[in-house]
């Protein structure tokens, strides 16, 4: 039996040191690690090329991370995404995975010094469990938001959707995950893209669940993008590559298009919420394909040397995947 994979380097910043682009500051927070399914999270793609990219556990399960972002500006702190939370028995945990603190990212933001009632906004990129898990907290009475004093920022379409999934991805939604926001009076649903904050812009995708929205913070000092689920990792920078849960694999195809298009006229800063490797990535587009020209983390800069964004069929002298040990 293969040992379960070992991540000796995971690039995650430590909370409370900021990246200043413009007139933002940025820090990722962690929620913890967990796993999934390898083939699911590659789709059509064969096992053989996507794990020379990111190996496999003996239960075929690859790391994922689950980062969140917090930007600070224009007298707000907007967190983006909250994590998986910790509302998981144990049968769920073996099941996905997980590694993680209970309350993993209010103990994150609480050792950076920030209190959570001073989080102002809160955007949730999609209701996915991954990304709204910690949304809310349990609490005697019931469920309540985690963040107290924030407006939270959901696409009608996802809010909408996350209350009649279709068969195909109902496991994904968990209706206690969010429900409790609609009785805040603070839930800002918006149709469609939309500025909510000085740079900040919300894109909405359809392609992996209707109506996830991408935050962009286009800033005098350059863009950074938010890739939530749309590019969970560098891997996923090659075109074809795109994860089984999507509902819309070619819309995918063309909003990832659409973005990468962007990012390399632009020189986008791309920070990765789900690669268990790296925290961001600047993009290049060579040999035909999309690909991470530089990658690293947000505080560290990016300084790592080049890595392949993708397997192909001809792998040959690409360096070995750092920091994940496999089968
Ligand atoms: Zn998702």
């Amino acid at each position: 039996m293969a040992p379960d994979i070992l991540i000796t380097t995971l690039i995650d910043s430590q909370p409370g040191t900021g990246m200043r682009l413009g007139d933002w500051t940025f820090t990722l927070l962690s929620d913890g690690r967990f796993r999934l399914d390898g083939g699911a999270s590659f789709g059509v793609v064969p096992k053989p090329l996507w794990e020379k990219q990111i190996a496999a556990d003996g239960r075929n399960r690859i790391p994922v991370a689950l980062r969140c972002l917090l930007a600070s500006g224009h007298g707000r702190r907007v967190l983006i995404d909250t994590g998986i939370g910790d509302r998981w028995d144990a049968k769920q945990r073996d099941i996905y995975g997980m590694e993680r603190r209970a309350g993993q990212l209010l103990v994150e933001l609480e050792s950076a010094g920030i209190d959570r009632r001073s989080i102002t906004d809160v955007v949730l990129t999609h209701l996915h469990f991954d990304h709204a898990g910690g949304a809310c907290l349990d609490l005697a009475d019931g469920m309540a938001p985690a963040f107290t004093e924030a407006r939270w920022w959901v696409q009608r379409q996802n809010w909408d959707w996350a209350h009649g999934p279709s068969e195909r991805d109902q496991a994904s939604y968990r209706a206690e995950d969010f429900e409790a926001l609609a009785d805040t009076g603070r839930l800002e649903l918006l149709d469609g893209p939309q500025e909510v904050l000085p740079g900040l812009w919300l894109q909405p995708v359809h392609g992996h669940t209707p109506g996830m929205q991408i935050p962009e913070f286009r800033t005098s000092a350059g863009t950074l993008v938010f890739l939530a689920d749309l590019i969970p990792t560098t891997a996923h920078l090659h075109l074809p590559w795109i994860a089984g849960y999507d509902l819309n694999p070619l819309l995918t195809l063309s909003e990832k298009r659409n973005l990468l298009t962007r990012a390399l006229e632009d020189d986008f800063l791309l920070v990765l919420q789900h690669d268990p490797r790296y925290e961001t990535c600047r993009v290049a587009f060579r040999d035909g394909r999309f690909q991470a020209r530089e990658t690293g983390s947000l505080n560290g800069g990016l300084t790592a040397p080049v890595a392949d964004a993708a397997a192909d069929d001809t792998a040959a002298g690409r360096p070995d995947t750092p920091g994940v040990a496999g089968e």
